[in-house]
């Protein structure tokens, strides 16, 4: 049973498409590496022991989406294709808004398009939403319930992708929608084959701390240290990117077999501060992280993690990896690929 993956040579993608080929299906990725390189492609073979499909092109171009969608017919899509830069996207918002609404529009046109030359057709998408639709939570644990909001152009987008999928189930009730709320996506493939790769200077914290820990970067900077947390830091939800591929496995099987839709959480359902992260990352990799204190990064939040119950009743699914696990990945592929994909 074929999968699409739009995006599939991405961090969370290519992940995805081993724990796919593990569950027994198809993974056919398609990209236009704006953000990823082709080896990612050879690392998969490497690890899944078979070559994985590509479509090399733009989810903005919806005639030849269609084309692919007619050749492959895969049973079900992930579409992870979109650009992901907070602060590019405050930046640039017109760039967000093209590719992102403007990506996940042509898709659902493409989807539909094709659907509508098949008799009772089911089709199934999941997307990749974000915690970041939470904006700055009341409370946490996080429930699914609690309003949307967003703070920059790139949570935004999320926030209308959600309503246009919404809509467009309301409006065909055929349709089986997945909406999974990440919350902090981290580590890397356990053989070290795979990782997080960010071209320049890491936005997120693990990736920043890996550099520090390998060299690359002489400290990091701790934004702020005077949250209302237990040591004043900012405390998030991290989840192992393999964990979170599992729950898009589960995803699938459910809309699959027979599930409309759904919007769920993905996180492993704790927070750790970052001086929780900075110490576990020097246990795994034996190196220091040296790191000062600086002031808060604009529209932090001081707390977030997920309340991941209704994954689990729904999807059968809970991540099961430790912050342990996650700076061990981390550090066996950042060690080992320095320089992410380019440095082979
Ligand atoms: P990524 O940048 O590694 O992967 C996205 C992939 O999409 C890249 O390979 C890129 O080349 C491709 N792409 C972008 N625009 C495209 C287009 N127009 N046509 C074809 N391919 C295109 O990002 P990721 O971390 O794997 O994230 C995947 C999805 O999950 C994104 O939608 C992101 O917003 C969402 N998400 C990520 C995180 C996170 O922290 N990584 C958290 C929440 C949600
Ligand atoms: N953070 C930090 N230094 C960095 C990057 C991040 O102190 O160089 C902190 C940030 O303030 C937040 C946590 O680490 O409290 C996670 O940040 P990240 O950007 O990874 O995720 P997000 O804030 O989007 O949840």
């Amino acid at each position: 049973m074929k999968i699409l993956l739009t995006g599939g040579a991405g961090y969370i993608g290519s992940h995805t498409a081993v724990a796919l080929v593990e569950a027994g299906f198809e993974p056919v990725v398609l990209d236009n590496f704006a953000n990823s390189h082709p080896l990612v492609l050879e690392r998969l073979a490497d690890i899944v022991g078979q070559q994985i499909p590509l479509e090399r092109g733009n989810v903005l171009d919806t005639p030849w989406l269609e084309d692919v969608l007619r050749r492959h017919q895969p049973a079900g899509v992930v579409h992870f294709a979109g650009d992901k830069a907070v602060g590019e996207s405050v930046a640039n918002p017109l760039k967000y808004f093209h590719n992102n609404i403007g990506g996940a529009v042509s898709l659902m046109r493409a989807m539909e398009t094709v659907a509508a030359e098949t008799p009772d057709a089911s089709p199934t998408l999941v997307f990749s939403s974000s915690a970041t639709v939470y904006g700055d939570p009341a409370s946490v644990p996080i429930t699914e319930d609690f309003p949307r909001s967003h703070t920059n152009p790139y949570g935004h987008t999320k926030l209308v992708i959600e309503d246009m999928l919404y809509a467009l189930h309301a409006a065909r009730p055929a349709w089986r929608v997945g909406v999974l709320r990440y919350f902090n996506p981290v580590g890397a493939h356990v053989s070290g084959l795979m990782g997080e790769d960010p071209a320049g200077i890491p936005n997120n914290l693990m990736p920043y701390v890996a550099q520090v820990a390998v060299g690359q970067r002489d400290h990091l900077n701790v934004f702020g240290n005077d949250y209302p947390t237990p040591d004043g830091t900012g405390v998030r939800d991290y989840i192992h990117v393999q964990d979170l591929a599992d729950g898009h496995v589960a995803a699938i099987k459910r809309l699959l077999g027979g599930s409309t839709s759904f919007t769920v959480n993905l996180g492993a359902g704790r927070g750790h501060s970052v001086l929780e992260l900075v110490s576990a990352f020097e246990r795994a990799s034996g190196r220091k992280v040296p790191y000062r204190i600086a002031p808060r990064r604009a529209g932090d939040v001081a707390q977030c993690w997920a309340d991941p119950g209704l994954a689990q009743r729904l999807l059968g699914w809970r991540a099961t990896r430790s912050l342990d696990d996650m700076c061990a990945d981390t550090w066996r592929w950042q060690s080992g690929n320095p320089n992410g994909y380019r440095s082979s």
